[in-house]
């Protein structure tokens, strides 16, 4: 894997990352009040390709945590990839990266509020490999922390602020242990996991908390809600989730564009299903690889090439 990145987009154009830097002052570092995106590109060795995954997707919901935080910013989804074009052809990566847009409070002033404040949009990109190290089998525990609510900080935007949220879970999960944890909402009920959405498997239904759930409305949990009905023939159930159905599913996971599909085999010492990754996760898991490296035509809208034609 090379180091990467050797570039970012900064203050409007592409420039060497050494010099993508803000100030100490800078509004977003002290308030929490910037959001990002986080988007994977798969390298396909036979096409000799590099596939962005839903990137319009995701800089669409960029773009709209963007408009919870009242920033006025002079991109469109389209105009995001075309900078997320150019950023990649100049790193020329071969193989599986991660990309990072990140819109920003650029002013260097003191003083917490949204408005009257510029606003700014930075990206990178970087090789990446698997994000929870445990994927066929990950053991997991309910945090004693809550999920934020939309009342709060609404987890709907990927808004960085937030994420103290998800550090704080995914912290005493690790070192507890544990390779994640879920998260309840107020109510009790599954939220979802630190930076992942959350599916369960019960007598063949497979089941995922609403967006109202205080979820971030993952572009994965949309994907694999479509594969699950479109290719697996599974029912998809969306409602609440109490805690205790999870001791009781067949299957469970976690999904994401971090985590891909995650099989979740063991909460809070108990086995999930057989205690090992079931027919379901394993299906879901062989048919997203194979989308995501743009193997399968029929999904081959959600794969934008980097370095050959765009169609
Ligand atoms: N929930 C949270 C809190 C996340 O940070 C992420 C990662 N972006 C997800 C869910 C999964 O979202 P997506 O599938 O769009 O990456």
């Amino acid at each position: 894997m090379s180091a990467g990145p050797s570039y970012a987009y900064f203050e409007g154009k592409i420039v060497p990352i050494e010099e993508a830097k803000v100030s100490v002052m800078t509004h977003t570092l002290h308030y929490g009040t910037g959001a990002f995106g986080g988007i994977r590109a798969y390298w396909n060795d036979q096409a000799e390709e590099l596939y962005i995954f839903r990137p319009l997707d995701h800089f669409k919901r960029v773009l709209n945590s963007a408009k919870l935080l009242l920033m006025d910013l002079p991109y469109t989804p389209e105009s995001m990839l075309d900078i997320l074009l150019e950023l990649l052809r100049k790193e020329n990566y071969r193989e599986d990266t991660y990309i990072r847009p990140l819109v920003y409070k650029s002013t260097t002033q003191i003083g917490v509020r949204l408005h009257d404040l510029d606003d700014a949009l930075t990206m990178f990109a970087l090789p990446f490999g698997s994000y929870i190290p445990n994927e066929e089998g990950a053991k997991v525990t309910f945090s004693s922390w809550r999920r934020i609510d939309d009342n709060a900080i609404p987890a709907r935007g990927k808004i960085t602020g937030a994420y103290a949220n998800s550090a704080l879970i995914k912290t005493d999960a690790a070192l507890s242990g544990y390779d994640e944890a879920l998260v309840l909402n107020q109510d009790g009920h599954i939220s979802e996991g630190s930076a992942e959405n959350f599916f369960m498997v019960r007598d063949g239904v497979a089941i995922t908390s609403p967006i109202t759930a205080n979820i971030l409305e993952g572009i994965t949990r949309r994907t694999i809600i479509q594969l699950l009905t479109e290719k697996l023939g599974i029912d998809v159930e969306v409602r609440p989730i109490d805690r205790t159905e999870v001791f009781v599913a067949d299957e469970a996971f976690f999904c994401g564009t971090g985590v891909q599909v995650v099989a979740i085999t063991e909460i809070d010492h108990r086995l999930v299903g057989s205690g090992t990754m079931g027919p379901v996760v394993g299906q879901l898991r062989d048919l997203y690889f194979n989308i995501v490296r743009g193997n399968i035509d029929h999904y081959r809208s959600w794969n934008v090439p980097v370095y050959g034609p765009q169609v």
